[in-house]
């Protein structure tokens, strides 16, 4: 079945007792049973959910997986992943990595005496240097936050693989539409749900797929375990926005192109940070393992200071100023100051992450009106 088919009806059969043709929100924490352990397959909400399981279905065949679990959010999903690790336990991710990846890696489970290093993903010889026994991970994040850095997912889990090392993708920034990393190898695909699966920047949600039925079975100890599950009304909302996928990235990929266009052409900007710049140093990657380059962009002003970035973000009307991404809505943010604010300033600036540096999420409105929104703002830096 073709994507556009999947995103409108996979989890979404009508339902079995009622004929209704929209998954329903079944509010309910229990469940009844006929004598102890006699049920439908449901007990308790932590464990399962019927909307949920839904959403399980939904993300399954969008990802090509065999196992998905939905979590309270994206942070939710990757802690899960790491409580499959023991002290001593060593990853190897990013770095340019999600701030708030960052800090959960190096404030809440570096305590635990899980050992983390942050490479240039690109730099196979670098990794490969870091692998050793203890190695149980590599975190990938394609296209990376903020500045939109390819990492090659075939090549790396390939690497990863050759020293029984497991691979894990978070995939926010492609969605499923635009990039299967399992298709790619890899052992296990994160989502930040809130972002452009759920399209609406109405609810918070995280996401893990995997084919692997021992790593589905700790995913979903652990999850059940520690309960960091959304609840049905949002797993609703996320069903809802799946339906246009397809068409909310297609439509987020064309603005971002067009708008592309524009900052390559205005005097205040001076780098941009776009994979489908044929000079941007992952396009051909990025052309191999993506549908198209995504919605969005970075840049930076010739001006390069903090009072230039606020000015230009200030005076946007279309654009609204805030944390997050991949809504219908377009959003302008200042990494250095939110994203990013946990990241140190040296660190942050060796990955590109300077005062004047701007991150766009492109919506769906349109293009020109986005394009006329921030040259206005842009002449009055
Ligand atoms: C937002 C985000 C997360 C965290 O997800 P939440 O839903 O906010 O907890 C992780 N990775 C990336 C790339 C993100 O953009």
């Amino acid at each position: 079945m073709k994507f556009a088919t999947k995103a409108v009806h996979a989890g979404a059969e009508p339902d079995a007792q009622t004929g209704a043709v929209m998954t329903p929100i079944y509010q309910t924490s229990t469940y009844a049973q006929a004598s102890p352990g006699d049920h439908k397959g449901y007990e308790y909400s932590r464990t399962h959910n019927p909307t949920r399981t839904k959403l399980h279905e939904a993300l399954s065949a969008l990802e090509n997986g065999k196992h998905a679990f939905v979590f309270s959010s994206g942070m939710g999903a990757i802690d899960t992943v790491l409580k499959m690790l023991q002290p001593g336990d060593e990853v190897i991710s990013t770095n340019d990595l999600y701030g708030g990846t960052y800090r959960l890696f190096t404030k809440t489970y570096a305590r635990f005496g899980v050992g983390f290093h942050f490479v240039n993903l690109a730099d196979f010889g670098a990794v490969e240097s870091l692998i050793n026994e203890k190695t149980k991970w590599i975190w990938v994040e394609t296209p990376t936050n903020p500045t939109l850095n390819i990492t090659d997912i075939e090549a790396i889990c390939r690497l990863a693989h050759k020293h029984g090392v497991k691979v894990a993708v978070d995939n926010t920034f492609a969605s499923p539409y635009l990039q299967n990393p399992l298709n790619l190898g890899a052992d296990l695909v994160m989502h930040s749900i809130t972002k452009y699966l759920g399209g609406h920047s109405d609810t918070v949600m995280g996401g893990l797929i995997v084919n692997d039925d021992t790593l589905a079975e700790q995913i979903a100890f652990n999850q059940n375990a520690t309960g960091a599950v959304p609840g049905p009304q949002d797993c609703f909302l996320v069903l809802r926005g799946i339906k246009t996928l397809h068409l909310r990235m297609e439509r987020h990929c064309e603005n971002a192109e067009k708008v592309v266009a524009f900052l390559q052409s205005h005097p205040a900007i001076d780098k941009i940070y776009y994979p489908g710049i044929p000079s941007h140093p992952g396009h051909e990657v990025a052309k191999k393992q993506m549908k198209a380059f995504g919605g969005m962009i970075s840049f930076t002003l010739k001006n390069n200071t903090t009072e230039a970035a606020v000015k230009m973000l200030s005076n946007t009307h279309l654009f609204t100023l805030a944390e997050s991404l991949g809504g219908v809505e377009s959003l302008i943010g200042h990494p250095a100051t939110m994203t990013h604010a946990s990241i140190p300033k040296e660190e942050r600036e060796k990955t590109g992450v300077v005062d004047s540096l701007i991150r766009l999420s492109v919506g769906i409105e349109d293009a020109e009106d986005l394009i006329d929104d921030l040259n206005k703002a842009l002449n009055k830096i």
